[in-house]
């Protein structure tokens, strides 16, 4: 595995993410999973009925999308977002093979990589210092924000973006994450977010038989 760091600036301008396929969604609230095509773009994930009708439903990529676990082996990925009517909603993707769940996990999670701030920004967010020679302009990969050489710091990942290589971070975002053990979070998804993710598999487990025909 590479320990190299990206310097280059390439990475502001994103890929043109994309992926599309058969999924099983599983939605808790309806108790029910069904079949639908659907469709990852750089910013948001629809599906439909079959691959030839449009779009029933189009959520946004936005803060409140959440990769909240995902097995491979079970072929699972359950996401939290805001659905088209505005409400909170946890569903559980379950894809046709091993190697498609790889592919949509990787996909998605790159999907919810932030935004890069405009590189020609000349001050650092933390500081508020001028870039300059030998004050170098770095993006944070959690937060998308630029910063200084001073206030940016190198970790051991950030699985939940896709990144399991050695990765800048702003010193912003190592407070907000807080102890950071590089081990651990190369293994799992954030602590918060494998207790949310616990709890999502709690409820799977205590669902109702009556609840499931609703
Ligand atoms: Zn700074
Ligand atoms: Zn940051």
């Amino acid at each position: 595995m590479g320990k190299s760091i990206s310097k280059s600036h390439e990475e502001y301008k994103r890929d043109q993410i994309k992926c599309r396929g058969m999924v099983e969604k599983y939605s808790f609230k309806q108790g029910v999973g069904k079949k639908r095509y659907f469709i990852l773009k750089e910013s948001s994930l629809g599906y439909s009925k079959s691959k030839d009708m449009p779009l029933s439903h189009v959520i946004q990529i936005d803060q409140t999308f959440k990769i909240l676990y995902e097995d491979l082996e079970k072929r699972e990925i359950s996401i939290e977002c805001t659905n088209k009517r505005g409400e909170n909603a946890l569903w559980k993707l379950i894809f046709p093979s091993q190697k498609s769940t790889e592919k949509w996990s990787e996909k998605l999670k790159k999907a919810v990589r932030p935004v890069w701030q405009d590189p020609n920004s000349e001050r650092c967010t933390v500081c508020d210092k001028n870039f300059q020679v030998f004050r170098r302009q770095h993006h944070c990969r959690k937060c998308g924000k630029v910063i200084c050489s001073a206030h940016c710091r190198v970790i051991e990942g950030l699985p939940e973006l896709g990144y399991n290589e050695r990765v800048k971070i702003c010193s912003n975002c190592v407070n907000r994450i807080g102890n950071i053990n590089g081990v651990e979070r190369a293994k799992s998804l954030s602590e918060k977010e494998s207790l949310k993710a616990s709890a999502f598999k709690h409820k799977s487990v205590f669902m109702s038989p009556q609840s499931m025909l609703e």
